[in-house]
């Protein structure tokens, strides 16, 4: 099945890592991108949370803002939200995530972002991040606080019998449940109300960091119209599942020029990506903090710096055999590719992936 490898190659060359999933910083109350989320307990169920709060909606900025306001422990007030809606003007205009945000709304913004920052900083007085918090908020506050992310009456419930199960089964500790096996926590988490294969499969493979394809109407769309005929979650799911695989992908890869890339990417990991403003995408990845060294199969090279004897090469090698990683990165490039190009009306013209699509080959687009 090189066609779905061949997909991944592409959209990783034009979008570069994604550092799936993002993390609302305590701080600034912004989400940040990082390939090494979650770091903690709180950020493990802050993924649980956001996982629950997509369903039916889209992340940004609905779930955005609901994280926020858990953060918060309370809805903003106008002004507030006011400061917080520019700062993230600004910080999708630095991630250039800004698909949403135009030139235009950054001129006419008048407020200093120094400012702005502090302010944002003196928001994050409370942490909803915290199943107990959550069990003791009265319901209709809760599903205030949350009500961005739309269905917010439906979704307090879930969230409250989601960290009900956690209590209940595992003294409210994350950690000994994501020792399960994948097996038992997708059966445990289907089990819980409100809670279906799609909210299930992110929690393992983003916060449990587990190997599972994530299926989203993204995924559906894409590789509907790309000729995969599949189209149930399972069918789809199985598929790459079984066409995926790290080790098998070492002796392919044919693109040596992204790992070469990759490595260099990891030698001046500090000063940001080496191909920062040569390119759109190394301009998108200046301000991620994402290492895509991480997140492609090993070529030549990589072999070379694998038996470098530096531990930290060798830790990440092992991490890139897993297919944690590469569903990850998977998942969140077709995400990209369909928030902002294979729309419901699809931009075929700017598709990284349209040599390789059934569908415009289909209707004669270009
Ligand atoms: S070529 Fe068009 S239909 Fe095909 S994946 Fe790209 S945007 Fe979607």
């Amino acid at each position: 099945m090189e066609k779905i490898m061949q997909v991944y190659y592409k959209l990783y060359e034009i979008y570069g890592p994604q550092g799936w999933w993002p993390i609302v910083n305590n701080k600034t109350l912004l989400c940040e991108y990082h390939n090494n989320a979650p770091k903690n307990e709180s950020e493990a169920l802050e993924i649980c949370f956001g996982a629950i709060l997509t369903q039916g909606t889209q992340w940004y900025p609905n779930v955005v803002r609901a994280i926020q306001q858990l953060k918060l422990g309370r809805p903003f007030k106008k002004q507030e939200l006011e400061v917080i809606t520019r700062a993230e003007i600004r910080q999708a205009e630095i991630s250039g995530n800004g698909e949403k945000v135009t030139k235009k709304a950054i001129l006419t913004q008048n407020t200093n972002w120094k400012n702005v920052e502090k302010a944002i900083i003196q928001l994050n007085k409370n942490n909803l991040i915290d199943i107990e918090k959550i069990l003791k908020i009265n319901n209709k506050k809760l599903a205030l606080i949350i009500k961005s992310s739309g269905y917010h009456n439906q979704k307090a419930k879930k969230l409250k019998n989601f960290s009900l199960f956690l209590i209940e089964n595992y003294n409210g500790n994350i950690n000994e449940f994501f020792n399960n096996s994948v097996k038992k926590l997708r059966e445990e988490l289907l089990s819980i109300n409100g809670i279906g294969p799609e909210t299930a499969d992110s929690i393992i493979l983003y916060s449990a960091k587990k190997p599972i394809f994530v299926i989203d109407a993204y995924t559906r769309r894409i590789m509907g119209r790309v000729g995969f005929k599949e189209d149930t979650y399972d069918g789809l799911q199985g598929l790459f599942m079984k066409n995926l695989n790290n080790n098998g992908l070492r002796s392919k890869c044919r693109l040596p020029s992204i790992c070469e890339h990759l490595i260099s990417f990891e030698r001046t990991r500090q000063g940001g990506c080496p191909s920062r403003g040569t390119n759109e995408v190394g301009a998108r990845n200046r301000n991620r903090k994402v290492c895509g060294f991480l997140s492609m199969s090993p070529c030549a090279n990589y072999n070379q710096m694998r038996t470098d004897g530096n531990p930290k090469h060798k830790r990440d090698f092992e991490r890139s055999h897993n297919n944690e990683r590469l569903f990850n990165e998977y998942h969140a490039l077709l995400v990209e590719l369909g928030k902002n190009i294979c729309k419901k009306k699809p931009l075929c013209s700017k598709c990284p992936i349209n040599k390789m699509c059934n569908y415009l080959a289909a209707f004669k687009i270009f």
